[in-house]
C-alpha cells in the first residue's frame, strides 16, 4: 500500500513538473502556444473572444492564473493595458512576460505620441495577429521563450512550429485566392482592428465608426460616414462582437451597406474554435458581404 501511494505521488509530481505553464492574453495565442508546445505545455488564457482586449477588468482570478505560470505571452504594443496590473498582482517573481510583437512589421506607428490621437495605439496598431503572415514571427518568439524554460525540447518546439506554419501557408494561399476578386474594395470598420487584415488582403479601409481609436461613435462622425459610404459605394461595415451595433446599423440603414460582425479572436463561436478556423470564418463571412 505504501509503495503504491509513493508511486502515485511520484507520478503526479512528474506530471506537474513536466509541463511548462503558459498563460496568454488572447485565446489565439493560447492556440499557437499549444501548437508549438504540444504535450510539453499546459496553456490557459485571459481574454474571451467576446471581450474587448483593450479594456479588460482586472480580476483576482487573472492574478491567480499567473501565480504559478512560467510564461505570460502577450500581443504587446499596449494592447493589454491591463497586463502590468495582473502581473504585479500575481506576485510571481519567476514569471517571464513575452512580447510577441518583436519580430512583426508594425503598421500605423505615429511619428510622435499625441493624446489627441485617441486612447489607444500610441505604439502603432497592435492588431497584427489578424494577418496570418504574422504568425511566423509570433511563433519564433514562442519557440525561443519555451526553449529558455526547457532547452532540451528546442528541436521539438521548432519542428512543431514548422509543421503548423506549413499547414497555415496552404490555408493562406486559399484565403488569398478567395479574396482576390475583392482586392481594392473599400470597407468601413468599427475600430482599427482590421488594418493588418485589410493590408494583407488588399482591402481599402475608408473610415472607422469610432471617430478616434477608443472613442465612442458620435452623430457628426456617423453622418460623415453615411456620406462616405454612399459616395464610395461601400458594401460592408466590419464590427467586432464586443461593440454596440446601434451606430453601425444606423449607417447601414441609411446606405444599404451590410453590418458584418467578425470576431477578432477564436473561441467565441463553434466555427471559430482555433486560430485557423477564426481566419476561415472571417474571410468567408466578409467575402459573402462583399459579393452582394
Ligand atoms: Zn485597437
Amino acid at each position: 500500500m505504501k509503495w503504491v501511494l509513493a508511486f502515485i505521488i511520484l507520478a503526479m509530481a512528474g506530471v506537474s513538473e513536466a509541463a511548462i505553464k503558459v498563460v496568454t492574453s488572447l485565446p489565439d495565442l493560447a492556440d499557437l502556444a499549444r501548437q508549438v508546445g504540444g504535450d510539453k505545455v499546459s496553456v490557459d488564457y485571459i481574454v474571451r473572444a467576446d471581450q474587448n482586449p483593450h479594456f479588460v477588468e482586472v480580476k483576482p482570478s487573472y492574478m491567480m492564473k499567473l501565480k504559478s505560470a512560467d510564461l505570460f505571452l502577450t500581443i504587446g504594443m499596449e494592447l493589454e493595458m491591463w497586463a502590468p496590473q495582473i502581473v504585479d498582482g500575481s506576485r510571481n517573481a519567476s514569471l517571464t512576460v513575452v512580447d510577441l510583437s518583436q519580430g512583426v512589421t508594425k503598421l500605423e506607428v505615429p511619428a510622435k505620441v499625441d493624446a489627441s490621437q485617441g486612447d489607444v495605439h500610441r505604439f502603432g496598431n497592435p492588431h497584427y495577429w489578424l494577418d496570418p503572415r504574422n504568425v511566423r514571427p509570433m511563433m519564433d518568439e514562442i519557440v525561443s521563450a519555451l526553449t529558455k524554460v526547457s532547452p532540451a525540447d528546442e528541436k521539438t518546439f521548432r519542428a512543431n512550429a514548422d509543421a503548423y506554419l506549413l499547414r497555415l501557408g496552404v490555408k493562406i494561399q486559399g484565403w488569398e485566392a478567395m479574396m482576390k476578386p475583392f482586392a481594392g474594395q473599400k470597407i468601413v470598420t468599427f475600430h482599427k482592428s482590421w488594418s493588418y487584415f485589410a493590408n494583407w488582403l488588399g482591402l481599402d479601409i475608408a473610415g472607422e465608426v469610432e471617430p478616434k481609436p477608443g472613442i465612442a461613435p458620435s452623430p457628426t462622425h456617423s453622418a460623415e460616414l453615411i456620406a462616405l459610404v454612399r459616395s464610395a459605394g461601400i458594401k460592408a461595415i466590419l464590427v467586432e462582437p464586443f461593440y454596440d451595433l446601434s451606430a453601425p446599423e444606423q449607417i447601414a440603414r441609411a446606405t444599404g451597406a451590410k453590418v458584418t460582425v467578425l470576431p477578432t479572436s477564436s473561441g467565441g463561436l463553434d466555427q471559430t474554435r482555433d486560430y485557423i478556423s477564426l481566419i476561415d470564418y472571417d474571410v468567408a463571412t466578409l467575402a459573402s458581404s462583399l459579393k452582394q
